[in-house]
């Protein structure tokens, strides 16, 4: 095309494919279950909602710039320095200033095989190479992160949980993983599926200790909140004052901060999440597994469902979406044999596991 020579974005862009995992009907079916996305089937805080009805009285005025507010109730529930927290758009808005603010053309950018997907699409969008390292069965592996590492890396994305794996690493492996980094590398702990392990801290404490983690963590899962797209991080002074310079001056609306800052204080929703998602989940993995269906044990609030190969996995999923059940084909993941089902409520879990078993006795 005639642009062919002039103007042209940061290389790697145009090889990019959109986002896929959007689709929220299906042509021709109703009653149809979204279990692509990881969304919280219990849905926000009612306090949540009655705060974002509560913004609509204010909408002329533009939202706070310091997001003082929200920032003090994160601090409060999740005992954090509010100076140190950083509020973005969703936790992706966090992840791609960080890689925006730190890498750069002739910079790599280090995840593993399995690793989010708009990992290597941050990296493309500053200019810099996305270098991926293996996993071992599945698990962030800190001997093959470390071993990947040169002295072109300014950042290292790992999920814990992981998506779509389901599987996490403990502290002390995060520990040692940030403390083996070259001098030049920030480590960066995704913890947007944090809050659905129990007690877990996902990074609070490196973060305290280290010059070199950030931590960023998201309202779009437990929360319920994925359509007010709302995330944070957590990390060193320094960090938080680079990105609050390069972020918009209003990112978040008003209603976003009002829906987030309610949620966050809302404890008791969040904890009943949290359990129903555990009990569910185990259920779900457990009825699949029963199926001939196995999964990694999940921390998180899906699971990674396989399949004998490709063909069969993907036959699954044509089932599933005839019974009106989207879930989510991850080959892009580098996992063609497997599912990634969001864990829904009872109902929900009980119609998968049913459309499930099916599927296997109609191959039988
Ligand atoms: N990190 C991981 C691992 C995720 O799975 C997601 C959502 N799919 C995100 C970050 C970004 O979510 P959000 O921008 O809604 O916070």
């Amino acid at each position: 095309d005639f642009m062919a020579d002039g103007i042209q974005p940061q290389p790697g862009i145009l090889d990019i494919a959109l986002y896929q995992g959007g689709a929220s009907h299906l042509d021709g079916v109703s009653n149809v279950l979204k279990l692509s996305s990881n969304e919280n089937p219990l849905g926000p805080s009612d306090a949540a909602k009655e705060a974002v009805m509560r913004a609509t009285h204010d909408l002329h005025r533009y939202p706070s710039t310091d997001h003082a507010s929200l920032r003090a109730a994160i601090a409060q529930v999740w005992d954090v320095d509010a100076a140190r927290i950083f509020c973005g758009v969703g936790s992706g808005d966090v992840l791609k200033l960080l890689a925006e603010a730190y890498a750069g053309p002739g910079d790599e950018i280090v995840f593993t095989e399995h690793g989010f997907s708009m990992y290597p699409i941050y990296a493309h969008a500053c200019g810099a190479t996305p270098v991926t390292v293996p996993e071992n069965d599945r698990v962030v592996d800190v001997d093959a992160i470390l071993a990947g590492c040169t002295d072109k890396t300014k950042l290292v994305f790992i999920a814990n949980p992981a998506n779509p794996t389901g599987t996490m690493i403990g502290n002390a492996e995060v520990a040692r993983l940030a403390e083996g980094l070259p001098a030049q590398t920030l480590l960066v702990l995704d913890g947007a599926y944090a809050e659905f392990v129990d007690g877990f801290d996902a990074g609070k404490a490196l973060v305290e200790a280290r010059e070199n983690v950030v931590m960023s963590r998201t309202f779009s899962k437990i929360y319920g909140l994925g359509g007010m797209r709302v995330g944070w991080g957590y990390g060193p002074q320094a960090v938080i004052d680079v990105l609050n310079r390069i972020r918009g001056p209003f990112n978040l609306s008003a209603a976003a901060l009002a829906a987030a800052e309610a949620a966050v204080r809302d404890t008791e929703h969040t904890e009943k999440c949290r359990i129903e998602n555990a009990k569910w989940r185990d259920w779900l993995a457990n009825a699949l597994a029963e199926l001939g269906v196995p999964s990694d044990t999940s921390t998180a609030n899906f699971i990674l469902a396989r399949f004998a190969d490709e063909a069969e996995a993907n036959a699954c999923d044509d089932h599933l979406r005839s019974e009106g059940i989207i879930v989510r084909r991850v080959a892009g993941y580098g996992l063609p044999h497997c599912l990634r089902i969001t864990v829904g409520d009872e109902s929900a879990c009980r119609r998968v596991a049913h459309a499930v078993a099916q599927f296997k006795e109609a191959v039988k």
